[in-house]
């Protein structure tokens, strides 16, 4: 019987362990953890979004969106649901976010766990990979365990939250195999600015702001914007910053243009308005009941207002500056927080080198890849795990 190895007992590697074993083949996986999926049980703030109703290629990010277009079908889609069906896990979804119905990641975990013990999957535990030469057939850590395999898949994750065992290493043992690997950057991470905004670290506000690179908006966002001491994070953020380190990498100026009203279609002639309603108050008061106060002084300074002026006593272009910092706060990016800090990576093993229907590489025959060692990034709300749960579905099936 042909011997499968599955290296990285992560969301991807458990799948494909699950559909390698269905196969009716012999699978061994190898986890550097005492355990298997370390990172699953600290996803959706431990309770695992393990799929999203808005499942679309515009979510995700790859140096090569072509081919990813032949993985993101809705074939694969229904694959996705029905494998979680049969796992039993009854979901929980909230404006589209699936979650697991008893609320826990542990539950993802040890349902798969549970699945790749029925296969009879063998699970070998504290086996750190760190070797694998190809020959006849594959050798596992040959000057150690020597674990010999007629096909293996690398299921290693990235370096994105590295103290859950992904450390990277798979991309050097990828490399050492043949692959190119593209960067790996931290992505759904948070960015940190040029400017100080330490007075506003705390606030959070409801805003739609957007990815200037080097003058070009690349992409917009609405939602909750987390000030902190460093710069910024928030999910909104988080889905900026895949673009925003890729663009730092290449030495492009990053900003993150922000409209911190972003109902208020025509801040001047709102704030006519409001100034007439709410009569007698300085500028300072005038924003009381609209943003939030420490914000409101901050961009009262930084467009060299006193806070005690009067609205009415503006010129035109000061009201113009005003509307501008309110409605285009501008923040340059200086770096994105590291890898510790990251959900995910953007980077990893190009598309181009495997098959997309088998995620077989097309560099060395009966290797496989799966999860996020592959150059496949996607925004918060579930597209990781899908990517993860699907490469590992194609890739253990194959
Ligand atoms: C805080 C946080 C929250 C997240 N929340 C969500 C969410 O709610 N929804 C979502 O879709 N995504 C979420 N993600 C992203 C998601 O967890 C990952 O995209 C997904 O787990 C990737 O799966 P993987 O199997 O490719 O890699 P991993 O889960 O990293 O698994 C890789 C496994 O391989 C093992 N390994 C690595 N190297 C070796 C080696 N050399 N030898 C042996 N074993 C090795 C590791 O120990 C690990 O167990 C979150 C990530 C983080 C950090």
């Amino acid at each position: 019987m042909q011997k499968i190895v599955i290296i990285g007992g992560g969301a991807a590697g458990l799948v494909a362990a699950i559909y390698a074993a269905k196969s009716g083949l012999e699978v061994t996986l190898l986890e550097r953890n005492n355990n298997v999926g370390k990172k699953i049980l600290i996803t959706g703030n431990g309770r695992c979004n393990y799929f999203n109703d808005d499942w679309d290629l515009r979510h995700y990010h790859s140096a090569n969106p072509e081919i990813l277009k032949q993985i993101i079908t809705e074939k694969n889609l229904k694959e996705i649901i029905d494998f979680f069906d049969q796992i039993g896990i009854v979901p929980k979804i909230k404006n589209g976010l699936y979650y697991p119905n008893s609320n826990q990641a542990v539950s993802v975990r040890e349902a798969l766990r549970c699945e790749c013990k029925l296969n009879g999957v063998k699970i070998k535990n504290d086996i750190y990979v760190t070797k694998i030469i190809k020959k006849d057939k594959f050798v596992i850590n040959p000057e150690t365990d020597h674990i010999v395999a007629d096909k293996i898949i690398i299921a290693t994750g990235s370096k994105a939250a590295f103290k859950t065992g992904s450390d990277g290493l798979g991309y050097q043992i990828a490399a050492s195999l043949g692959h190119h690997v593209i960067k790996p950057l931290p992505a759904l991470v948070q960015l940190v600015t040029k400017e100080n905004i330490k007075p506003l670290s705390g606030i959070r506000c409801d805003v739609s702001v957007s990815l200037q690179e080097d003058q070009k908006i690349l992409k917009t966002e609405v939602g909750e914007i987390q000030f902190t001491d460093y710069g910024a994070s928030g999910i909104c953020i988080f889905n900026l910053s895949s673009l925003c380190a890729r663009g730092l990498d290449q030495n492009k100026k990053e900003a993150v243009v922000i409209n911190l009203l972003p109902t208020i279609s025509d801040f001047i002639s709102f704030m006519e308005k409001r100034n007439q309603k709410v009569k007698g108050r300085n500028l300072s008061e005038l924003f009381d009941g609209l943003l939030n106060y420490k914000l409101a002084d901050f961009i009262l300074q930084k467009t060299n207002l006193d806070k005690k002026a009067k609205w009415s006593n503006l010129t035109l272009s000061q009201k113009e500056k005003l509307s501008q910092n309110i409605t285009a706060f501008k923040l340059e990016i200086e770096s994105t927080k590291d890898f510790d800090c990251a959900q995910t990576c953007s980077g990893g093993i190009p598309l181009t080198e495997i098959n997309p229907q088998t995620f077989e590489s097309l560099i060395v025959k009966d290797l496989y890849f799966a999860g996020e060692i592959l150059d496949v990034d996607g925004d918060c709300g579930g597209y990781n795990l899908t990517f993860a749960w699907l490469s590992g579905m194609l890739a253990g099936k194959n």
